[in-house]
């Protein structure tokens, strides 16, 4: 088979330079106010940004961490997680999901996926449940809310705490609520690539419930909340100063970058549920953070997809109990089939708020090309 050959620019999976190309005036001058005040650890807009990010999540806490893996990490050792605990936790997902987990020493216990939308399936999730099991983490993958109506039943029948992994779904919408107030607490990424993204590494942690608000701000700050009186003992995770401030100016665009994105999303699904390929369901309060179809001969279709060109990637290759660092939860190939199938098909296209329309009908012409040589071959 030999790949269409390239023409004119490479699409990329994401464009960062094209936003700070659009933004870079009141960036710079807002890490330019911070340089000045030179009040770079948990300063004046690591606190306005927690409050400007609660508003936003509708929840009356928010505390800024250091990344992602460190919100989930955080919250499982604000609820008292440890050693001998077990959190349920989906097949599928980016590895820190479970990492956050076993920080702590807990044990991360793995639930199948949904096949329409590969998030956690609340009807597998009860046959996961022992006496030692302590929390669930949803992830709302890709942008998409995972059921939370029966997560927090099954939940509250087993007096269990939720933490959603919002990592991907800033504004996402669950029956009008916004992702990070749907369970006890939502934990937050602002790596760059994502919907809300620093320039750096970042995260959050929301909840209603003031007493975990208080523990994270304390295992945050090297478990203390009053300087060389250490409660426990933390971290070293405080949100940086200088990218609160550059996430308190993109805070402003998040939903218009998500209705941008989600139109790029409805556009892809036209043109491409005709031409063989399985795209998501619409989804009410998705917000896209990628754009992701299964195709069969995925391998194939990637290559020849990057050979024209095109940034596609793959989200993710490997189920949770397929890594290397989780060999020792003794889980078999076959054990997760659904997160296996999202791993051998799934491919993401470009996706970003200032994708133009002429690059998207070259993703989608390449998509076409890639999926009917995959198929004509013998
Ligand atoms: C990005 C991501 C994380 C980890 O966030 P970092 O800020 O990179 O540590 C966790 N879970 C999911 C689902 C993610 O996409």
């Amino acid at each position: 088979m030999t790949a269409p050959q390239q023409t004119g620019k490479t699409i990329p999976l994401v464009d960062l330079k094209v936003q700070y190309h659009n933004l870079g005036s009141p960036i710079d001058a807002a890490i330019s106010r911070v340089l000045q005040r030179c009040d770079f650890i948990l300063g004046k807009d690591v606190r306005l940004f927690e409050t400007e990010f609660a508003a936003y999540c509708e929840v009356p806490h928010a505390v800024g961490v250091g990344s992602g893996t460190d919100a989930l990490h955080l919250a499982c050792r604000a609820l008292g997680i440890g050693p001998g605990d077990e959190v349920i936790v989906p097949a599928m997902t980016f590895a820190s999901t479970a990492f956050g987990v076993s920080l702590t020493g807990a044990w991360p216990v793995l639930v199948d996926v949904r096949s329409e939308d590969a998030l956690i399936d609340p009807a597998r999730i009860e046959d996961a449940i022992s006496s030692r099991t302590r929390a669930i983490i949803p992830v709302h993958l890709y942008g998409r809310c995972a059921d939370m109506d029966a997560i927090q039943s099954i939940a509250s029948r087993h007096g269990l705490a939720v933490i959603e992994d919002a990592a991907q779904a800033h504004g996402a919408t669950w029956q009008g609520r916004r992702a990070g107030g749907l369970g006890d607490i939502g934990c937050f990424s602002f790596y760059p690539g994502k919907n809300l993204g620093a320039y750096g590494d970042g995260g959050m942690v929301t909840t209603r419930r003031s007493d975990i608000a208080q523990r994270v701000a304390m295992l945050r700050n090297c478990g203390s909340l009053q300087k060389y009186h250490h409660d426990d003992i933390g971290l070293n995770s405080r949100l940086d100063t200088v990218q609160a401030a550059i996430l308190r100016v993109k805070l402003k665009f998040l939903d218009e970058w998500n209705g941008e994105r989600r139109r790029r999303a409805m556009y892809y699904t036209r043109a491409l549920e005709s031409a063989g390929c399985q795209c998501m369901p619409a989804g009410e309060g998705s917000v896209w953070h990628l754009y992701v179809v299964r195709v069969r001969g995925r391998d194939r279709v990637l290559s020849s997809l990057q050979a024209q060109g095109i940034g596609a990637g793959i989200h993710y290759p490997f189920a949770i109990h397929e890594l290397k660092a989780y060999r020792a939860l003794g889980y078999g190939t076959g054990e997760f089939p659904v997160a296996e199938q999202w791993a051998r098909r799934s491919l993401s296209l470009p996706l970003y708020p200032e994708l133009s329309h002429d690059d998207m009908d070259r993703c989608i012409a390449a998509l076409k090309t890639a999926v009917a040589q995959v198929e004509d071959a013998p």
